[in-house]
């Protein structure tokens, strides 16, 4: 493969838009917004399915692949933002976003993906940085406070998480950032995270509570959960909602499985699939989102699930070995996919299904290869777009056992 660089549009195509953000083509956020939506949707289903066929080695004309399940309004989904602080060239803080796979700052203060309340907490956050004179982070010296403002809403709730994150321990003028936060309708957390490293990380390891609850709470499918700033938590709560129905279709259960959630988060797709299920154990790598998803399954009244905090292959592996069994396995890993060790310990165990969800079909594909050369055989996908103007996509994918890997 190579890269391109657009130069010049000689004809346009049939399926380019104006992109409704004046920032669309500089900022690394959105790749495809000069796409008809209708198009990004066909783009985004022949990606997964050239995926699945080519590093997967899947053939998909013997399975059921759904179309790809798109949004009804693709713009100002996002629930959550991380806006990097800068300063200008005369050390005024300004945020924006880093041009694609750079540190330059293209400057911004709103942005089409975003719900409009989130642009309206960042606009807050940069008035009181400029009138207290407060230091933006400066990355080549290290200097300077704050690095980016992280801001987290509710979708059902329209409560408000506001973070701040500083190169040091304090705030100056808290007080007043606070009263100003304080006045947008929702607002239900106010904190610093403090990230003295040098580093691309955004998060550093220890959040302060300013004011406020330490966490949000939102809604999926009737089910309360309370999120914590470190806590991973899906982006577009419109389509998360179909995205945890498909895959516990998917699943098929009917009340008598064991049923494991690995990389579970807060324990979304775990809790979502208890009612349908003798038993749910999930794992999750995070502390925190291990504590969110406890006091999720108490908060919800569902005493049938158990989290545990460890790495899923490390913890799928001795339980294997130790001749644990679950009847259905969800797996939902990040972008790097989970690893052969993981999917030998699957196949060791044999449930009879597992839902793998993810967010990148590449190494799903490639994890596929493997399990389907254990014994299993992939039944049907569906994907769902949960970014829409970006170049991401959601897959499930659900796979059966066959008779033959018995043993
Ligand atoms: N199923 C959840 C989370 C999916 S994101 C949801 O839908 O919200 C992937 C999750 O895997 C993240 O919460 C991340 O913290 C976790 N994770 C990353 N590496 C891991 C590992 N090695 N073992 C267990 N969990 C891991």
């Amino acid at each position: 493969y190579g890269y391109a660089r657009l130069m010049e549009i000689l004809v346009p195509s049939p399926d380019r838009i104006q992109a409704p953000c004046p920032v669309a083509r500089q900022c690394g956020g959105c790749q495809i917004q000069q796409m008809s939506y209708e198009r990004q949707l066909t783009f985004k289903e022949n990606k997964v399915c050239n995926n699945l066929r080519r590093l997967g080695g899947l053939d998909l004309s013997a399975m059921e692949v759904e179309p790809i399940c798109g949004m009804e309004e693709p713009f100002h989904y996002r629930n959550k933002a991380q806006f990097p602080v800068r300063e200008d060239e005369n050390g005024i803080p300004q945020t924006g976003f880093f041009a694609g796979r750079s540190h330059r700052l293209i400057p911004a203060s709103s942005c089409a993906i975003q719900h409009p309340v989130i642009n309206e907490v960042v606009e807050t956050v940069m008035d009181f940085l400029r009138a207290y004179g407060i230091s933006a982070y400066r990355e080549e010296s290290h200097k300077g406070l704050v690095r980016h403002i992280y801001v987290r809403r509710g979708y059902h709730t329209g409560q408000i998480m506001v973070c701040l994150v500083i190169n040091g321990n304090e705030l100056p003028h808290a007080a007043e950032f606070i009263t100003r936060l304080r006045t947008i309708e929702g607002m239900t957390s106010i904190c610093l995270n403090l990230n003295t490293k040098k580093t691309n990380v955004i998060l550093g390891p220890s959040t302060k509570l300013l004011w406020g609850s330490p966490a949000i709470e939102d809604k999926i499918g009737g089910i309360r959960y309370q999120i914590s700033p470190q806590s991973f938590y899906q982006v577009n709560p419109v389509q998360t909602e179909k995205l945890y129905q498909t895959a516990l279709d998917f699943a098929d259960l009917q009340g008598n499985e064991r049923v494991w959630d690995l990389y579970c988060g807060i324990g979304t797709i775990g809790l979502t699939a208890a009612d349908h299920a003798k038993q749910v154990v999930g794992v999750e790598l995070n502390r925190d989102a291990v504590r969110d998803a406890i006091g999720n399954a108490r908060h919800n009244d569902v005493k049938n699930a158990r989290f545990f905090a460890a790495d899923a292959t490390q913890w799928i592996t001795e339980a294997a070995a130790a001749g644990q069994r679950a009847d259905v396995i969800f797996m939902d890993p990040p972008r790097e996919g989970s690893t052969p060790q993981f999917i030998e310990s699957v196949a060791r165990m044999a449930p009879k299904r597992v839902v793998y969800v993810s967010c990148n079909s590449e190494t799903m594909a490639r994890d596929l290869a493997l399990l389907t050369a254990k014994g299993y055989r992939a039944e049907g996908f569906t994907p769902v777009d949960l970014f829409p103007q970006t170049a991401h996509c959601e897959v499930v994918g659900a796979l059966t056992r066959s008779q033959k890997s018995k043993g």
